[in-house]
């Protein structure tokens, strides 16, 4: 595949960014975002600093907030939580009404300042902020392409290689960003501001959440519904796959970029990620993850003395199991609330201390009881076989597993990270084989079709029922363009 990049003119103007940063083009990131806009509010630094709040869960290791007040930038990014990174004082010197905000969950090791977002950026048409959740497939072959036509890139983030599009084109900025974002592959949520616009857009597939509201007359955009509620906005709509939203004086512009492909959202937003306050598609997660447990029951009963959900994601699927059932659900799993995610850490050593750190048994809600242990998913397995075995020292006499989700087998290449295949357990073991290894009396896995009938929402009647499945089932809803030949399989 060639990407037709226009020759000139080159990069015109100097980085905000700090740092250098430079590296391996090969160093992609695979990263899992929340993201944040205001159009059109004087407070959009104070409306970022509690939609990024709500939107934490979703990145923990940095977060940024870009405001301009028309005529220049005012930004301010750092490694931390939101509540670390912005005080009072911070909030009341970045003036504007129309905001970008992020916040970062980096394991890739490459957690660096530099790759905060919103990336920021000076052209030749003066200040440019993009704020991504996603991951684009096509990255490093654009990258390599621009750099060899003179580009220098200054951080590591796939996000940059948009920026550069963009200022190579010599198109009007919408046109301009239109093309870059036809050229990407991926799975994408764009915010994308200068001194007087703001642009929202989704990838073609719609694989990542991105939702508008309203505010009074102010327009906000975040990755999910509970930063809207958070904020007292009111939901107007998701952002559908391919569209283009563009604000600006002329009000809000409903545009597109390409005609939008098999709507395919993200299965694991629904499984794990997203808050169950949230809704997605017309879906809420609390009631979609408790249609999840009673559809489990359903498909595998088991005659046990309690129920337990290991928090905070599989509590809501761990209600619908019992109500399914009769059994009686149970708090047999308490979470510290002061710790961090534990899905996928930079070293196996740091996740298995993480899952001590963060959970308990209560030994005398599991002590010489049967436990059926609700989870949301098994990546390596290690730390379903911590907790099984936390259960089994607390006393409980039998454990049995069941998974909310189908075997995890493939990659994800649209921004969740996730460890090589040879990594997942679910990949070369059989569901026994997982049942050993995780010292469970029994295991299942919810069926692919149980759980698109679970999560149900407005695309139920398509195909897959709107769902990205890929992890699954390994099949893609994009082509994996690494270089070399185009697949849709891994
Ligand atoms: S491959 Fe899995 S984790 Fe990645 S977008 Fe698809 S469903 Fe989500």
């Amino acid at each position: 595949m060639s990407h037709e990049l226009t020759a000139q003119p080159l990069w015109t103007g100097d980085y905000y960014n700090e740092g250098t940063g430079r590296s391996d083009i090969f160093d992609t990131l695979k990263e899992e975002c929340g993201v944040f806009g205001v159009y059109g509010h004087q407070d959009a630094a104070t409306l970022s600093y509690y939609g990024l709040h709500a939107l934490q869960h979703r990145g923990e290791e940095s977060a940024g907030i870009c405001v301009t007040n028309g005529v220049q930038f005012n930004y301010h990014r750092e490694m931390g939580l939101v509540k670390e990174v912005f005080d009072k004082d911070r909030l009341a010197s970045l003036t504007g009404d129309m905001s970008i905000g992020h916040v970062r969950y980096s394991t890739s090791g490459d957690s660096r300042l530099t790759n905060a977002q919103p990336l920021i950026f000076k052209y030749r048409d003066g200040d440019l902020a993009i704020a991504t959740n996603g991951n684009i497939v096509n990255a490093p072959l654009i990258r390599k392409e621009l750099e060899q036509t003179g580009s220098i890139f200054q951080t590591t983030s796939d996000t940059e290689v948009v920026a550069h599009l963009i200022a190579r084109s010599s198109k009007d900025f919408i046109e301009a960003v239109k093309d870059a974002l036809r050229k990407i592959v991926g799975g994408f949520a764009f915010m994308i501001m200068t001194n007087d616009k703001l642009v929202i857009a989704s990838d073609p597939n719609g694989l990542r959440p991105i939702t508008m509201g309203r505010l009074g007359d102010a327009y906000i955009f975040a990755s999910e519904t509970c930063a809207l509620e958070t904020i007292g906005a009111e939901l107007v709509r998701d952002i559908g796959p391919g569209e283009l939203l563009i604000l600006d004086r002329g009000g809000l512009r409903e545009d597109r970029f390409t005609e939008p492909q098999r709507k395919a959202l993200c299965a694991m937003e629904y499984i794990y990620f997203a808050r169950p306050d949230s809704d997605l598609n017309g879906a809420n997660l609390h009631s979609a993850r408790k249609r999840m447990g009673r559809q489990m029951a359903l498909e595998s009963f088991i005659d046990a003395d309690i129920v337990t959900g290991v928090p905070d994601s599989s509590l809501s699927a761990a209600i619908g199991y019992a109500e399914q059932t009769g059994i009686p659900y149970e708090m047999g799993l308490i979470k510290n609330k002061y710790t961090g995610r534990t899905f996928i850490q930079p070293s196996q050593e740091l996740r298995e201390q993480g899952v001590k750190m963060k959970l308990s048994a209560v030994r005398s809600v599991v002590s010489g009881k049967r436990v059926i242990m609700i989870d949301d998913s098994i990546v390596r397995g290690t730390t379903s076989r911590r907790i099984v075995n936390m259960l089994r020292d607390a006393g409980a006499t039998e454990v049995h597993v069941l998974i909310t989700s189908p075997p995890f087998k493939n990659p994800c290449f649209y921004g969740i990270d996730t460890p090589d295949r040879k990594e997942l357990i679910a990949s070369s073991k059989s569901i026994e084989e997982i049942r050993k290894e995780i010292n469970a009396d029994s295991l299942a896995f919810l069926s692919p079709k149980g759980l698109i009938k679970a999560v149900g929402g407005n695309s139920a009647n398509e195909y897959k029922g709107g769902l990205c499945m890929a992890c699954f089932d390994n099949d893609y809803p994009t082509k994996l363009d690494f270089g070399g030949e185009e697949k849709r399989s891994f």
